[in-house]
């Protein structure tokens, strides 16, 4: 079906991250890869005078051990992938730069239940060159 996937996973979300995991898992060809990919965001400059230098970098430690711990914790393999800046536009390279197949995202967060795609999932629907399934 597919040979690569980025599943681009929000670790404030980790439930999420675990349903769209196991989903790739099984959407992937015999000998396929999946890319578990989480974006540190940038704090503007001008919010970040008062932030801690090492703020991204333990915000990436972090994001490591949590893909880390969902790799454990299903048992699929996986290559972690961290990136920084936004989001979307990360999630969008990193499945170019990886010639992907496959994008699978979730639609929102749960509490925004009254949105049927959030801003994340809406820009990579738009503008992927791969196939993009959301995940409700
Ligand atoms: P919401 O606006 O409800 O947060 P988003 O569209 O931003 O919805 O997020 C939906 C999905 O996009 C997440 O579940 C995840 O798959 C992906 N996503 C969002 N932010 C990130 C991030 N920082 N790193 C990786 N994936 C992300």
């Amino acid at each position: 079906m597919f040979k690569k996937i980025i599943v681009p996973v929000d670790i404030a979300t980790p439930e999420k991250g675990l349903d769209i995991f196991t989903k790739a898992a099984s959407l992937m060809d015999e000998g396929g890869q999946i890319v578990l990919l989480h974006v540190v965001e940038e704090v503007p400059t001008y919010l970040a005078i008062d932030i801690p230098v090492d703020m991204i970098e333990n915000a990436a430690n972090e994001a490591q051990d949590r893909l880390t711990e969902l790799r454990a914790r299903t048992g699929i393999d996986a290559t972690i992938e961290l990136r920084i800046g936004p989001p979307a536009r990360e999630i969008l390279a990193c499945a170019e730069e990886q010639g992907a197949d496959l994008i699978i995202i979730a639609s929102h967060r749960p509490d925004f239940s009254n949105y049927l795609i959030g801003s994340t999932a809406d820009r990579v629907v738009r503008h992927a060159k791969c196939s993009v399934l959301v995940r409700r």
